[in-house]
């Protein structure tokens, strides 16, 4: 069982453990000459053993958590995702970009060629460095922009120092998000309540209307959603809720700025294996078998998720508006 995951590893790293596995299984492939065809059929690897699964250790941390401390790892593409230059000269905001799906998407976005802002609580500067090291290695711009995203005079200034720093700003990703689970209503405080309206939903409306004039047409935004908008569990009485706002603004502003050549839209992903989960978002023993309910058995990674972000933000993705698109391991609602 380790071992199957050590050699599923390897494979996502260097496609060599399924390029050697082809060969073993298929005298036709190891001893014919290498084409196209096959070097795209080495790349082919099973959906249900390719990442870890539960269960996990039990690994409580306090919120907002950091991935680089959690076991596994999330991966968020770091040593796998490869750019062909379909981001070229963008230039690029995410919230919540030091982990989980914000920060698969700032490497992707990276190595796809835009020049990257990222937005983090200030507790997460560990993780938000590892992100800026990637951003640079890409040899793009790479701007941290740390701060508290319930307050509107943080948003405001978050969305002018990242036009200053990028010199402009054609994507906006409003990813990050706040998820405490707590299985009665009677025991969510105001104030719990307040925190998680104001991060799922005020801060990506303080954002985008700060930033609606400096976008240029051709530009776009992408919220991240949930399964939870249409199947919501009954311990994220708020979360929940905010994801099915966030689903709902994506179809309300796509209609509104389609006309201006702005294009919004949505990624809901299912369980996914982030800080998020174990720093509150879900019970101890959810987290300890996260994802075993999907029918891969296992929750996704974040770098499953990163091309969605990518396609999502392409030019040639022009006539995606008002879109969500679901990432969860065959549960689930987009
Ligand atoms: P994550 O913990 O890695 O990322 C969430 C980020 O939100 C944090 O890193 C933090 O930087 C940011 N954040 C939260 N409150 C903030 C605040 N007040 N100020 C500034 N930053 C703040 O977890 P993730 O799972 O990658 O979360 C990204 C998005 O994905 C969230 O919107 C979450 O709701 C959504 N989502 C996650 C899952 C899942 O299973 N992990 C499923 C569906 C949707
Ligand atoms: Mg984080």
């Amino acid at each position: 069982m380790e071992e199957d995951k050590k050699m599923t590893r390897r494979q996502v790293v260097t496609g060599l453990g399924a390029t050697l596995a082809a060969a073993a299984v298929s005298p036709v492939l190891a001893g014919t000459k290498t084409t196209n065809h096959t070097s795209m059929e080495a790349k082919i690897s099973d959906p249900t053993t390719l990442h870890p699964k539960p269960p996990f250790r039990s690994q409580p941390q306090p919120w907002p958590g950091l991935q680089s401390k959690m076991d596994p790892v999330p991966d968020c593409g770091e040593t796998s995702y490869k750019g062909s230059g379909r981001l070229q000269g963008r230039k690029a905001l995410i919230t919540g970009g030091d982990s989980g799906m914000g920060r698969a998407a700032a490497i992707a976005y990276a190595r796809e060629g835009a020049d990257v802002a990222i937005n983090y609580y200030p507790s997460e500067e560990q993780d938000a460095q590892e992100v800026i090291a990637l951003i640079k290695k890409e040899g793009r711009k790479a701007i941290t922009i740390p701060g508290d995203l319930r307050s509107e005079d943080f948003c405001k200034s978050l969305v002018q120092k990242a036009i200053a720093g990028l010199g402009g700003l054609d994507i906006i990703v409003n990813n990050a998000g706040r998820q405490q689970s707590i299985n009665s209503i009677v025991d969510v405080t105001t104030e719990e309540f307040d925190s998680t309206m104001k991060t799922n939903i005020y801060a990506p409306f303080w954002i985008i209307r700060e930033a609606l004039p400096h976008l240029p047409p051709g530009s776009a935004i992408i919220g991240t959603t949930s399964e939870q908008a249409y199947d919501p569990s009954p311990d994220l009485y708020a979360y929940a809720q905010t994801k099915a706002a966030t689903m709902n603004y994506v179809k309300s502003l796509a209609k509104q700025l389609g006309p201006k050549g702005i294009r919004v839209n949505g990624v809901a992903p299912g369980p996914v294996w982030t800080a998020l989960q174990i720093s509150g978002g879900a019970q101890p023993e959810k987290q300890q078998m996260f994802g075993s309910w999907t029918m891969l058995g296992r929750p996704g990674q974040p770098a499953e998720l990163a091309s969605i972000y990518v396609q999502l933000a392409a030019a040639d993705a022009s006539f995606a508006s008002g879109q969500v698109y679901g990432s969860s391991g065959g549960v689930g609602q987009p």
